[in-house]
């Protein structure tokens, strides 16, 4: 674990992470780093802050090494490490929560995988269905890698694994009101989670 100066963290500070904890429905106090979460998770070894960790520093009320870690970008939300805590402590919905504070915030540390998310999700919205080929273009287009992957895209497309045709599902509007409802829920979970009943004193 990273030192800390917890002389400079405020109580500003404190209270963003708590909120955050109760954006998630956590309770940080639950927490007795034991590990067994980031024992379980199958991406620890390519996050910067272990999950115990992130529970860790929200504790601490570290919410600058918080919101910039790539931990919780790159956590596939695989609830893995929420199933195998002994606290019952929704690590899973934690790191969601850290990613929405991180990108409210402006800070993005892992461009890669706010720009995929954004594409997926106009992908899914518009079509019902994600469209693979046309998801990667607009994601190498906008991420800036123009030819990633594109050796393997030409191999797809000769043996038909993709195609070019764009495919629409019957039910893509109620698809885009799911999509709707879940980011307006996301929405209201953050503005009561900043209300002073929200935190979890
Ligand atoms: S498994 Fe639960 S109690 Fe143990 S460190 Fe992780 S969050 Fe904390
Ligand atoms: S939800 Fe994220 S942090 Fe938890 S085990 Fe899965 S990848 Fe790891």
């Amino acid at each position: 674990m990273q030192a800390l100066d917890l002389s400079a963290i405020t109580q500003a500070d404190i209270d963003a992470c708590q909120a955050i904890a109760a954006e998630a429905g956590v309770n940080l106090k639950d927490c007795y780093q034991c590990g067994k979460c980031t024992a379980g998770c199958p991406l620890a070894d390519g996050m910067d802050l272990m999950p115990r960790e992130v529970i860790r520093f929200l504790q601490l009320g570290a919410l600058d090494v918080v919101l910039n870690a790539k931990t919780p970008w790159i956590c596939a939300q695989c609830v893995v490490c929420s199933s195998r805590c002994p606290q019952n402590v929704d690590i899973c919905s934690t790191m969601r929560a850290v990613r929405l504070a991180s990108k409210r915030a402006g800070k993005r540390p892992l461009p890669e995988a706010d720009i995929f998310d954004d594409e997926f999700i106009a992908n899914v919205r518009a079509h019902g269905v994600s469209n693979e080929q046309y998801l990667a273009a607009a994601y190498n287009v906008k991420s800036g890698h123009l030819m990633q992957d594109a050796e393997n895209a030409v191999r797809m497309l000769a043996r038909n694994m993709v195609g070019v045709a764009m495919h629409n599902i019957e039910g893509r509007d109620e698809v885009a009101a799911l999509i709707d409802r879940a980011q307006a829920a996301d929405e209201a979970r953050h503005a009561q989670s900043e209300t002073p009943e929200g935190g979890d004193e």
